[in-house]
């Protein structure tokens, strides 16, 4: 008999959520409070892990429109020093799988549409959730109470669901605000100054990033969408962006190419021109939000940015996210029935809990010390009684999530 499971929010991890289980022939309800009549979002790395998570759901990768991503190029703004850091090659670690730049949006519709075609899968659109218990139950904002055997608490950073598992310190403003832009590609080759930045770095297949190292103003370009379109983010911390304070805690302010021309005032002539042919500029404050001491409790378990809040550091918030999703799928097999879930939740945690806080706070920018409590490590070391990984590259691409979660399911170890 299937289990009947609630997943609390349709982002990138409560979608493939529901894909996993939904291939377990689980009865899954979505509960997302937008209507995704706006979505919105910046390109996303996506890594070698998380492909493999969205290969093992049967997606075709293509459909996501990637860019492959070979070098990062750091380039001191004063100077015009740059330094070519070959991003280190999944090959190298022995993975037949690239590292892939795609659109947010791209990777979110084609979730969607996977989700939609799954028969025991219901997304319910325009239903946000009030409250939810460790219990399995859930309760809409029309008071409509739903009971089920689990509940995923896929609500991003901002998670109702958090505090039924703990009380944890935030979501409070963080000490960076960011601006992001799209730009179509064939707009930059068409300006005489802008193109020269293209051709410049040759950004086809490179994240260039221009910073400005004292001041810690970095601006962040990449192609994504099949290389028609780049994607660009500007980080300041706040002292330097006379906005921050101006500024509703969403991801959608909207903002001007004028307004980020005035804080990279100095940048160089190339980038300037990029970025004044902007669009779709938002301005976003950036929030901090501890992790839970577990990600567990009763029928109710977090995935995502409700169980790990990412910043954008390494690129890895969504790909950690989508490995949470994947390792439940597997955990929850076909056979599980309502007396196995407390088990597979427990096997859940334990294979996600270290990996999800350990990637959160090794990844919090230095600024984000400042504002909390305690360094992110001695957290760390707290909440998981786990170091940051010497070999972070490795830790982030190298570990097979899918595997441990095969060998906990077969009991041959993980
Ligand atoms: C600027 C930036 C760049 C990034 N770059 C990368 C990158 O390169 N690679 C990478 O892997 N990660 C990246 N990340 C991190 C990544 O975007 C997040 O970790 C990831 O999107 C989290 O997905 P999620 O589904 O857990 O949460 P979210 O995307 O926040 O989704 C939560 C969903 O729940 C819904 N919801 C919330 N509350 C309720 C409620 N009460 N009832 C119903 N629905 C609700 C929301 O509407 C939303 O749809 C970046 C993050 C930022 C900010």
């Amino acid at each position: 008999m299937p289990l009947h499971i609630a997943v609390v929010g349709a982002g990138l991890v409560g979608l493939g959520a529901a894909i996993s289980l939904g291939r377990q022939g689980h009865q899954v309800d979505i509960y997302e409070k937008s209507r995704f009549a706006h979505e919105v979002g910046a390109a996303i790395h996506v890594g070698p892990m998380a492909q493999r998570c969205l290969a093992s759901w049967g997606l075709d990768l293509e459909e996501m429109k990637p860019v492959e991503s070979v070098t990062l190029s750091r380039i001191s703004v004063t100077d015009d020093h740059s330094e070519d850091m070959h991003l280190v090659s999944p090959a190298k670690l022995g993975l037949p799988e690239r590292q892939l730049m795609v659109h947010r949006v791209d990777l979110h519709q084609l979730l969607l549409k996977s989700a939609q075609e799954q028969p025991t899968v219901a997304i319910h659109l325009g239903c946000a959730v009030k409250s939810v218990d460790p219990a399995g139950r859930i309760t809409l904002a029309d008071e409509t109470v739903i009971s089920a055997d689990i509940v995923v608490g896929a609500d991003g950073v901002h998670a109702i669901s958090v505090g039924a598992v703990d009380e944890v310190d935030g979501p409070a403003p963080a000490q960076q605000t960011m601006y992001r832009f799209l730009l179509p590609a064939e707009t930059a080759r068409g300006h005489p100054v802008a193109r020269r930045a293209l051709d410049k770095w040759v950004y086809s297949d490179r994240l260039i990033d221009h910073a400005d190292f004292e001041g810690a103003r970095h601006v962040v370009i990449y192609p994504c969408r099949n290389n028609t379109l780049l994607n660009g983010a500007v980080m300041l911390p706040i002292a330097l962006d006379p906005r921050a304070d101006e500024l509703e805690d969403a991801w959608n302010n909207p903002g001007t190419p004028s307004d980020i021309l005035e804080v990279i005032h100095d940048f160089p002539e190339e980038i300037k021109a990029l970025v004044s042919l902007a669009e779709d500029v938002k301005h976003w404050r950036s929030v901090n939000r501890e992790c839970p001491k577990t990600f567990i409790r009763g029928k109710l378990v977090l995935v995502g940015d409700s169980a790990h809040p990412m910043k954008p550091t390494f690129g890895a918030g969504a790909g950690i996210g989508i490995e949470d999703a994947a390792v439940l799928g597997l955990l929850l097999g076909r056979d599980t029935g309502p007396e196995d879930v407390p088990r597979a939740l427990e096997d859940y945690n334990r294979l996600r809990y270290e990996r999800g806080v350990t990637v959160k706070y090794a990844s919090e920018p230095p600024e984000a010390a400042e504002a909390s409590s305690a360094p992110p490590a001695d957290t760390l070391r707290k909440l998981a009684d786990a170091g940051v990984p010497k070999d972070m590259i490795g830790y982030l691409l190298g570990e097979d999530a899918l595997e441990q979660a095969r060998r906990v399911v077969d009991g041959s170890g993980g």
